[in-house]
């Protein structure tokens, strides 16, 4: 994991006009982040594709806008990884707002930031209804469960209606 460096505003001067221009740097802090944080967003005022991610062009082609600041900002690249939204605010495209991760990383840190399960919405805050496997991914044990109790009722069910069927035939 690559913690972003902080921003400080002397570096904004790196940024082409032409981008700068579709930053608001004045956005509100993130209302909900994972992590406290309490600078401002810098909100995207670029156009948007349909996951609503901002994009512009760069580079002769169409980049999500917050790589490109980064890039611009940092001098490094975030090809290869995923950034972590740490802020939750999906406009913002500010460097210390979020965190370079492996793709890996990132879809073990997506599943931390998940509060219930996607299938039944088990409550996950229940330390009981939550696996976490070495690699730092989690799956709903309450889910399991009732997999597992659903099996054995089919099983019972199987075996009732066989030793029935046994009677009927006798
Ligand atoms: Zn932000
Ligand atoms: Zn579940």
């Amino acid at each position: 994991m690559t913690t972003l460096v902080p921003i400080s505003y002397s570096t904004l001067a790196r940024l082409p006009a032409r981008i700068g221009r579709k930053i608001d740097f004045n956005g509100p802090p993130p209302p909900d982040p994972f992590r406290a944080i309490t600078s401002p967003c810098w909100l995207w005022n670029g156009w948007y594709n349909s996951s609503g991610y901002g994009y512009t062009t760069w580079e002769g082609r169409d980049q999500p806008a917050h790589r490109v600041v980064y890039t611009l900002l940092t001098g490094k690249n975030l090809t290869g990884l995923d950034r972590d939204h740490v802020c939750r605010v999906i406009e913002c495209v500010r460097p210390d707002h979020g965190e370079a991760l492996t793709h890996a990383e990132n879809m073990a840190r997506l599943g931390q930031h998940q509060k219930s399960c996607r299938r039944r919405g088990h409550d996950w805050s229940d330390p009981r209804n939550v696996y976490t496997r070495g690699d730092g991914t989690r799956f709903c044990s309450a889910c399991n469960r009732e997999a597992k109790q659903a099996r054995r009722a089919a099983a019972r069910a199987a075996r009732l209606a066989g030793a029935s069927g046994m009677r009927v035939a006798a």
